[in-house]
């Protein structure tokens, strides 16, 4: 097979008009990929991208083509799919403010263009869910906000049109689904691109700990940083640790891998009701 793209986390492979997406265990902060795996990373976000792509495959399709038909030294941890024009935008989707957003907001009262209601704090609820896209920023780079207009611009109105309402409901359907299971879905960011019949077609990661932030319902209290079901211990150590946040980052303690392997698994288990 041919490597196409080795990105943070996956690595992509051709096979025919196939592509192989294969999920490793490393883990980045701060855009960085550190020195230590998270063992059975890569096969958690698989199945719960599987488990996800599933859920939703009446509201949007989807590049699965097999989770099985694959080589079997990525059993587990790859997908064989579609292989998509993919647009070149980062769809996210927001329903609470924090990160990125919430210092965008802070500045400029609008996230990605979007204006907001006066007086909202870290991690508050937003009147309603809104589509906060980004630039697929290269390797190395930070991905940028984009307006509705800059994104209009870039792909077209009609196709920013159905980006912003395919995000849209993507996020709801997924927030719903997750609050059910005591999950508060704060954001999500999807990759959408397009088969050679013309359809706008679901692909990459779907709902994961490492596109999404998920936080614990019952803890929930705007006005201060949440728990985050990903990767709070490690964000937590490196805040420790005194490290610059720039390449390369020191190997992360034993204590910190298995604290964090345990929130990948807990909510692998808590949204899709299965055991690991
Ligand atoms: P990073 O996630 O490290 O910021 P990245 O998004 O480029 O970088 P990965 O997520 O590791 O890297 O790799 C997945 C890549 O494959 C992405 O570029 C994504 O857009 C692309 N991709 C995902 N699904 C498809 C598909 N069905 N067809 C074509 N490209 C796809
Ligand atoms: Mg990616």
């Amino acid at each position: 097979m041919e490597l196409l793209h080795s990105g943070k986390v996956r690595d992509v492979y051709a096979e025919g008009d196939d592509l192989i997406l294969v999920a490793s265990d490393r883990i980045s902060v701060y855009d960085v990929v550190l020195p230590t795996p998270i063992p059975d990373k890569g096969k958690l976000l698989t199945a719960l991208s599987l488990w996800w792509f599933e859920q939703l495959a009446d509201l949007v399709p989807n590049h699965v083509i097999s989770a099985t038909d694959v080589p079997p030294e990525f059993a587990g941890r790859a997908i064989r799919c579609r292989r998509l024009e993919m647009v070149p935008v980062e769809c996210v989707a927001r329903g609470f403010l924090t990160g990125g957003g919430l210092k965008e907001y802070e500045s400029t009262g609008k996230v990605s263009g979007v204006e907001l209601p006066r007086g909202l704090v870290e991690a508050s609820i937003l009147p309603e869910p809104i589509f906060t896209p980004s630039t697929k920023a290269p390797v190395g780079e930070h991905d940028e906000p984009m307006t509705f207009a800059e994104v209009a611009d870039k792909v077209g109105a009609q196709t920013a049109d159905r980006l912003r309402q395919v995000t849209i409901d993507v996020y709801c359907r997924g927030a719903e689904l997750a609050a059910d299971r005591g999950i508060l879905v704060a954001d999500t960011k999807i990759e959408l691109g397009w088969a050679p019949d013309g359809t706008l077609v679901l692909g990459d990661e779907l709902l994961t700990p490492d596109s999404s932030r998920f936080w614990p319902a019952e803890s929930y209290q705007p006005g201060r940083a949440q728990f985050s079901y990903d990767k709070q211990y490690v964000r937590d150590w490196a805040a420790r640790s005194g490290w610059d946040k720039r390449h390369p980052a020191p190997e992360v303690p034993a204590d910190v891998v298995d604290a964090t392997r345990a929130r990948y698994v807990d909510v692998y288990e808590k949204l899709t009701g299965n055991r690991w």
